[in-house]
């Protein structure tokens, strides 16, 4: 199998006060095409930081060190014609909180289509319809009605649905899910990673889905990467992580399901 996206020995510091701390230190993982890939660790175990680096996104004090590639593309030191590329038309992200990545004082409408325009060239009726039918996809009922809507009018869950319509915009092959359900109460956790899973078939995407949850990727994550203190101490097949996890932190986080 190919990868999609390859790490390979990815180290990332930021500069503080004058001190380099280190939050990624040495880790090496890939997505292949049409997997799920889980990468699982507590907070502050580097899960966020390593994947924002895969398209530069991290701040200025940041200091990226080793290889990411993606198709076959490297991304670390890429040019910014190559990052807005791949950024614009091949890699899309979710994260936790969707009230903060909405816009609070634009219509559903309004969000979706400065997505649509700024990825599809699709202009007048052409974007109301494909708005309608991603809204579809991400099961908003009844969209037509619900393009006035502000994000406050709607629900967290449909938030998070609204989200992931715009996440898959510009059709990605690889969406990043950091944290999407964490902010989400657990049936409507559910649900959402139930959609996930759904889009990730119909679309062709591959996955990386980020948690500190270990337990709710058994159900549809191909494989596990289990992180911590900015290493990944454990990975391999879901039902090997599960069966028979070999690192003691893994063993912990299983032993702590309830
Ligand atoms: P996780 O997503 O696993 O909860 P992060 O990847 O966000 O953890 O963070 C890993 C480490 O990097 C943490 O110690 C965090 O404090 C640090 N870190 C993250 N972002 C920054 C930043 N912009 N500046 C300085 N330190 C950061
Ligand atoms: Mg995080």
């Amino acid at each position: 199998m190919s990868a999609l996206l390859d790490v390979q020995n990815l180290s990332v510091s930021f500069r503080q006060d004058g001190k380099d701390s280190l939050a990624v230190k040495g880790v090496s993982f890939a997505v292949n095409r049409g997997e799920t890939v889980a990468l699982v660790g507590e907070s502050g175990s580097g899960k966020s930081v390593s994947a924002l680096s895969t398209v530069s996104l991290l701040p200025d004090s940041a200091t990226v060190k080793g290889s990411i590639t993606y198709d076959g593309q490297q991304m670390v030191g890429a040019d910014k014609a190559r990052l807005q590329k791949v950024r614009g038309n091949d890699i899309s992200f979710i994260f936790q909180e969707p009230m903060t990545s909405l816009n609070p004082l634009h219509t559903l409408e309004r969000q979706l289509r400065e997505s649509i325009e700024l990825h599809q060239g699709l202009r007048g009726d052409a974007v109301r319809d494909r708005i309608i039918e991603l809204l579809h996809k991400v099961g908003i009922r009844d969209p037509e009605t619900r393009l006035g809507a502000y994000p406050h009018q709607l629900s967290g869950g449909q938030r998070q649905r609204v989200m992931i319509a715009m996440a898959l915009a510009n059709g990605p092959d690889l969406l990043i899910a950091d944290e999407p359900t964490t902010a989400l109460d657990v049936t409507i956790q559910a649900q959402i990673l139930e959609l996930l899973a759904e889009l990730k078939e119909a679309e062709g995407m591959s996955l990386l889905f980020i948690t500190h949850d270990l337990g709710i990727v058994r159900r549809f994550a191909d494989r596990v990467c289990v992180m911590k203190d900015g290493e990944i101490v454990e990975t391999g097949p879901t039902a090997e992580i599960f069966d028979a996890p070999q690192h003691p932190y893994t063993q912990m986080l299983l032993g702590a399901e309830p």
